[in-house]
């Protein structure tokens, strides 16, 4: 096995680099800012997609496919969608290459010019838009309940494996409505869909609100979001539900004929969750061993690992291993026998910690004399001699929802640890220095004096929280009225 990890406390986006590629999440790749997502990264984001999409169709939702390109004039239909996007867009113009004429290689083929250049889809709310147009022309045909699950492209300047890259995976929602109630309603349904995701699955405790007027998404008329703490007190994004209002409708003359006879645009919403969420659950739960994985989410939930030197005593242990495997996938839990003879047991006890599978179990010839194994949870690192009788499988069972549940306490507690408030400038600019988090504090509500803060700390308005107390104050920067707090932090 390399040398450890580096430790978070030094250098903390070193330590998730590495990690990352260490762990088999993911690596990057020839073209910058895109990551080859590896296998074990992949069946994490599985079981990520798997949950969500049991949620979304809960929900009603169902699942549809919409093209990669997008004809560059369908994007300048919505005017602040287009100028949201367009410094980040791939775009396509030509479709053909041909030798280059030195004889080297090959050069774009100058009369293979696209008549129209295509955009690689940043997000779909134009395509998909100007298909509604063609499905929607009565009341009856609402609402309209799609998702996607797809990959797109912005040409991102700063990127980070799974946090920000230039492609990247992830669903997109996107309803219509009859009525702004309606729309409204699901917008805010799909934000508590994240967050309950999040916390259950994740076991990441999330802030929901609103973004801020200058934080909301090109084309929409207002935002909510999770944001989520991470462990070097920076602020994550976890997840975007949008309230399009009629923009879109308007922008590609989507109209209904409504209950009342009339003609008149549709309601819409949009929300999306990325592989970002992978990034948000390695930097939230990881230790300076490796990724802590909460056992609803993790691929391997049990190891259990052989402590053998002669064949017979492998033998042995094969046996009992087998026993216990088939009990714990009785109760539909995942479990791998690692029985290589290529490592020892101490390498393999230190991949599968770096790796974050939950629990580990490790028999050896003396735990066989005993009838006992020897259990290690991944999270606290504790190690307990457990018996080997008819109750393990159920104590695994239970172990496993401690597990799950300690890691989403430990992630609250921190999160509250990690939140200030505060009244004056002093304070706020020596929060966020020392300890960083989030921190509520009083904004007079311009967009002018959160570029100011913005511009002075590198802080942004993480989002106006939806479960607080109304309060009244005045502005840490201007001092003039505020309606109440906001979150401020430094964010990913
Ligand atoms: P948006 O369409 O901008 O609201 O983003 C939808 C979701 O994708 C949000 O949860 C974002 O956090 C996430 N996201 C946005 N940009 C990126 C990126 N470059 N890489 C990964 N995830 C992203």
């Amino acid at each position: 096995m390399s040398k450890g990890l580096p430790k978070r406390s030094e250098d903390y986006s070193l330590w998730y680099n590495e990690l990352v590629k260490r762990a088999d999440l993911a690596e990057n790749s020839a073209v910058r800012g895109c990551m080859v997502i590896k296998p074990y990264g992949f069946s994490i984001w599985e079981k990520m997609q798997a949950e969500l999409d049991r949620m979304f169709k809960k929900t009603g939702h169902s699942n549809a496919y919409f093209p990669l390109f997008i004809p560059k004039s369908y994007l300048s239909r919505e005017a602040s969608h287009v100028e949201g996007f367009a410094k980040e867009c791939a775009v396509v113009t030509h479709y053909r290459l041909k030798a280059d004429p030195s004889g080297k290689g090959v050069i774009v083929d100058p009369e293979a010019a696209l008549e129209e250049e295509l955009i690689v889809r940043p997000t779909s709310e134009t395509v998909i838009w100007s298909t509604y147009k063609n499905w929607i022309q009565s009341y009856r045909d609402l609402p309209l309940l799609i998702n996607q699950w797809a990959n797109v492209v912005r040409w991102e300047m700063r990127t980070r494996l799974f946090l920000r890259t230039s492609e990247f995976l992830w669903q997109e929602g996107h309803t219509a409505h009859e009525t702004k109630k309606e729309a409204e309603e699901e917008t805010i349904r799909m934000m508590n869909v994240y967050a309950t995701f999040a916390e259950n699955f994740m076991a990441l405790p999330v802030i929901k609100g609103k973004k801020s007027e200058s934080e909301k998404f090109a084309g929409a008329e207002s935002t909510y979001c999770i944001e989520a703490m991470m462990q070097d007190g920076k602020a994550l994004q976890a997840g975007t539900s949008h309230f399009l209002g009629q923009n879109f409708a308007k922008a590609f003359d989507v109209k209904f004929a409504t209950r009342e006879g009339g003609l008149e645009y549709v309601w819409g919403t949009s929300w999306g969750v990325s592989t970002r969420l992978m990034g948000a659950l390695i930097m939230a739960h990881s230790d300076d061993q490796g990724l802590v994985l909460p056992p609803k989410l993790a691929p391997i939930q049990v190891v259990i690992i052989p402590i053998f030197k002669r064949e017979d005593e492998l033998e042995a242990i094969r046996a009992k291993a087998n026993e216990i495997m088939e009990s714990l996938e009785d109760l539909g839990i995942s479990v791998k026998f690692d029985d290589r003879d290529t490592h020892k047991p101490g390498w393999k006890f230190a991949e599968y910690e770096l790796k974050g599978v939950p629990l580990r179990l490790g028999i050896g010839p003396r735990d066989l004399a005993n009838n006992t194994v020897e259990m290690a949870r991944r999270d606290t690192l504790s190690k307990s001699v457990v018996d080997l009788d008819e109750h393990l499988a159920a104590t695994i069972k239970e172990t496993l929802a401690d597990i799950q549940e300690s890691i989403y306490r430990k992630a609250s507690a921190f999160t509250q640890e990690k939140t200030t408030t505060v009244d004056t400038w002093e304070d706020f600019v020596e929060v966020l220095e020392q300890k960083g988090g989030f921190i509520a504090a009083h904004w007079d509500g311009t967009a002018e004096t959160e570029e100011r803060i913005k511009e002075q700390t590198k802080a942004t308005i993480r989002c106006i929280p939806l479960d607080q107390q109304a309060e009244e104050g005045s502005c840490i920067l201007t001092g003039k009225p505020s309606v109440g707090r906001v979150l401020f932090a430094r964010a990913y």
